[in-house]
């Protein structure tokens, strides 16, 4: 009963309540790991960080219970599009996705962004008060890049958010790599 509990316990700290999806503390701990390893295998790390679009707007028009619910579709398409071993899904905070792909082929980290991106718009949650589409969709930052030992990740989120703030700029409903 009491190692029911406590494994209940350990689940509800590693993922986040509304969309079981990894939570940002479980980031941290298992993309270190991650990355060292692929450090020392050299191979390479994609990293995206994906932000819904107009999701105030959302909110406003539709409700905040409708939210979550739109929240957990989304990380559902999601699970369902990042499903291969070595793929990481985390919910960073907010309505803030991150992904990270190990062993990455660097001609394919754009076409898969825009996988994730076209799914999601696929999953056509009506979004009235979308500008760009008659359904919710997303914007993609990407970064990659092959590890070095000892080298800090910090930085490649921030390549990847200014990436992102590049997609918001151009409109949204898009993927930009960070080069
Ligand atoms: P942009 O296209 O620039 O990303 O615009 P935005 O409206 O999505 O961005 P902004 O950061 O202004 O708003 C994010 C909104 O996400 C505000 C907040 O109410 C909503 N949000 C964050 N977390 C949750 C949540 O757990 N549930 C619900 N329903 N809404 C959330
Ligand atoms: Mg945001
Ligand atoms: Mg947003």
């Amino acid at each position: 009963m009491l190692k029911a509990a406590y494994r209940k316990l350990e689940v509800i700290s590693v993922t986040d309540q509304l969309t079981g999806l990894f939570n940002r503390h479980q980031l941290d701990n298992m993309i270190d790991r991650e990355i060292r390893r692929a450090a020392r295998n050299k191979e390479r790390v994609a990293l995206y960080m994906i932000d819904i679009d107009y999701f105030k707007k959302y909110n406003d028009f539709y409700g905040h219970l409708a939210g979550d619910e739109a929240l957990k579709k989304v990380a559902d398409t999601l699970r369902q599009t990042c499903a291969r071993p070595g793929d990481f899904l985390f919910r960073f905070g907010g309505e803030e996705f991150c992904v990270v792909i190990m062993q990455a082929n660097e001609e394919s980290i754009i076409p898969f962004g825009n996988r994730i991106r076209a799914a999601v718009e696929a999953r056509s949650i009506p979004h009235e008060t979308n500008p760009n589409s008659r359904f919710l969709t997303i914007s993609i930052g990407a970064v990659t890049w092959i590890p070095k030992p000892g080298e800090e990740i910090k930085e490649y989120f921030e390549h990847a958010d200014r990436a992102l703030y590049e997609s918001k700029r151009k409109g949204r409903n898009f993927v930009t790599m960070n080069v």
